[in-house]
């Protein structure tokens, strides 16, 4: 059901959303405070045409095919920094919302999951480019969803928000240094301190930190290690390594798969959530030794939330809040 407040609709479950306060962690200044009695607001529907929108800020034609409303004109209420499983389950929660929203991809993967509702694919040109955007397209609040290890796009989105005063969120699972099992892992600052300690341990080593970091451990020379990842390294691999395509998430079960090549120590990001993961729940079974690359610090300005109950509810808050004003 939908209720009527000047050009806005109301999504009945947006105002149910909005009736008890998010759970929120508070890194610095919140620019709009959270409203007690908050809604999810939606804009009239638009037809999707691009509008004002530059070319590159298009919802991409391939992704457009998945937009379960197909309305969007290149304006939106919430601007989603993606590219995770969290991030896709929120837009799907907002979208079944009614809220106008549209998700940001790095563009990274050759064929990324399909995400529901408008997308706009690749960078936006650093701080200023992403003002721009903002400004642009009109957009009253973000949340950043993107990976907890994506730090320069935490660090952009921060400083953006904090320079045009709109409510930002990061939405992360929390981490796993709190886990029992935690305690008995090998935690490293970085890829290059991971590599350090990796001379001291045994192989086969399963390496699980993405594409990307791939280049910090080539320096281990001749060993044996599986590189799991959704696309193969660009880099020339050392003798012993061999690539496992393959994207996750992975089940118990293809784990132990995975363990029976014999993988003796995994390399691994704190990415976090509730509870372990497979592979490291099976780690820990089987004594598999754990290398795990912390998090880097939060950027210290936006609101932190762990779970997609908490950011539909911080987004139906802080609309409200803005188009109030
Ligand atoms: P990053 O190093 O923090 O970001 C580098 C640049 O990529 C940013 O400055 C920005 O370019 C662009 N970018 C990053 N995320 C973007 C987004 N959601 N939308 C538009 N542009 C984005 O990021 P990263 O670690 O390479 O991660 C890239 C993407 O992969 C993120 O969306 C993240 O959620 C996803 N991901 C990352 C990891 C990981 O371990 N890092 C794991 C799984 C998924 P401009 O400066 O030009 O705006």
């Amino acid at each position: 059901m939908l209720h009527r407040r000047g050009r806005r609709r109301i999504p009945r479950a947006c105002v149910l959303a909005g009736l008890g306060a998010a759970r929120v962690r508070r890194s610095g200044p919140t620019p709009v405070g959270v409203s007690e009695r908050g809604s999810g607001l939606t804009s009239p529907k638009r037809r999707h045409s691009g509008g004002t929108v530059p070319d590159s800020h298009r919802c991409s034609t391939a992704i457009e095919a998945h937009c379960s409303t197909g309305w969007f004109d290149g304006l939106m209420d919430v601007l989603i920094l993606g590219g995770t499983t969290k991030a896709r389950q929120l837009a799907t929660r907002l979208i079944d919302e009614g809220v106008d929203l549209c998700s940001s991809l790095a563009g990274r993967t050759k064929s990324p999951r399909p995400v529901p509702g408008p997308t706009r694919v690749g960078g936006f040109g650093g701080i200023d480019g992403l003002k721009e955007f903002l400004t642009d397209n009109e957009v009253k609040v973000m949340v950043d969803a993107s990976h907890p290890f994506a730090a320069a796009m935490h660090g952009h989105a921060a400083q953006a928000c904090r320079d045009l005063n709109l409510p930002l969120a990061r939405l992360a699972p929390p981490s796993w240094r709190t886990q029992p099992e935690a305690a008995t892992w090998h935690w490293v600052d970085d890829h290059d301190g991971a590599t350090q300690v990796l001379a001291d341990l045994p192989d086969v080593i399963l390496l699980t930190v993405g594409r990307q970091p791939v280049s910090h451990y080539l320096r281990l020379g001749p060993r044996r290690v599986i590189v799991r990842c959704v696309d193969a390294p660009e880099e020339e691999l050392p003798a012993g390594w061999k690539v496992l395509r393959e994207r996750g998430p992975f089940t118990l079960d293809r784990e132990r798969e995975i363990f029976s090549q014999g993988v003796a120590t995994l390399v691994s990001k704190d990415s976090g959530g509730t509870g372990l993961d497979p592979k490291l729940r099976l780690a820990a079974e089987t004594d598999v030794q754990v290398v795990m690359v912390s998090r880097g610090p939060a950027p210290g300005w936006g609101d932190e939330l762990s779970t997609v109950d908490d950011a539909v509810q911080w987004t139906g808050n802080h609309i409200a809040t803005v188009i109030e004003q």
